[in-house]
């Protein structure tokens, strides 16, 4: 396994952070009050298995952010495998395995007694949807997690496959930039040393970048995932949430647009090597 598998405890919640593949995170969220639970992007089923039975808990809903065989290629086999009920499969994309519960922008559903919001966010792929979980009933709102899928990873995004950089700017400056500054981002690949490597590049003075980097060498030393991190920190270092900062339209060129400069950012990275 590339990395440990982790507990982040949360408000009303635990996410357990479970590696997969070559890079990939599934992420297994507990609601504390009921012990459902449900998984984002199972690409190893026998993992998710195990660990739900280890930790006693009820799975029965399955978060997939978009239809890529490393995303959802493990649907139809956790369906196959899974004996102890029914399994609600949730998606935004008819190419998703076992999809049953297709959502759009702004659906909401629970898992036990914790809320989840749908957040379309086409670019990476059109159907692509990132899942914003949070525990209401403690007062005050709480910011929660995100499960940000290929769309928004710690320190970049992922390549506009089947988009454009006005889609990629409304997912990342406006739809995931609405939430909380607080709430923790869960995002689908181990990525950050590359993608902050490319932030350094793209903004060699921004001290918050390089903190990040010293820090996730040491967790990447001892195999530890560097997940998660927040919207308001993305906002201090992911060059692709501040195509607006005059830093970072000055490393695209003349422009003071920055969709234009959420283009040239893109293919910049599309072949930077760290
Ligand atoms: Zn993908």
């Amino acid at each position: 396994m590339h990395s440990t598998l982790e507990d982040v405890a949360l408000a009303g919640m635990q996410v357990k952070i479970l590696p997969a593949l070559q890079d990939n995170y599934m992420y297994l969220i507990i609601d504390n009050k009921t012990k459902e639970a449900a998984v984002v992007d199972p690409v190893d089923p026998e993992l998710v298995i195990k660990t739900v039975k280890e930790e006693k808990v009820t799975l029965n809903k399955v978060l997939t952010t978009h239809h890529h065989w490393d995303h959802a290629g493990g649907n139809e086999k956790l369906v196959k495998l899974w004996t102890s009920g029914e399994l609600k499969v949730y998606g935004g994309d008819d190419r998703i395995g076992a999809l049953n519960e297709k959502v759009r922008q702004n659906d909401t559903f629970n898992i036990g007694s914790l809320n989840v919001k749908c957040l379309s966010t086409p670019c990476h792929t059109t159907g692509h949807i990132c899942y914003h979980v949070t525990a209401t009933d403690d007062g005050a709102a709480e910011s929660g997690a995100v499960f940000t899928g290929d769309t928004l990873f710690q320190g970049g995004c992922g390549r506009f496959f089947e988009g454009t950089p006005e889609e990629m700017y409304e997912a990342l400056c406006t739809k995931l930039s609405a939430l909380p500054d607080g709430t923790k981002v869960f995002c689908g690949h181990e990525y950050t040393l590359q993608n902050m490597s490319f932030a350094r590049h793209v903004e060699p003075d921004n001290q918050l970048i390089q903190q990040r980097i010293e820090w996730a060498k040491l967790r990447r030393a001892s195999q530890d995932p560097t997940v998660p991190s927040t919207i308001g920190e993305e906002k201090s270092w992911n060059p692709f949430m501040r195509v607006h900062e005059s830093t970072v339209q000055k490393h695209t060129g003349n422009t003071t647009n920055p969709i234009e400069t959420m283009g040239k950012l893109r293919k910049e990275k599309d072949n930077f090597k760290a």
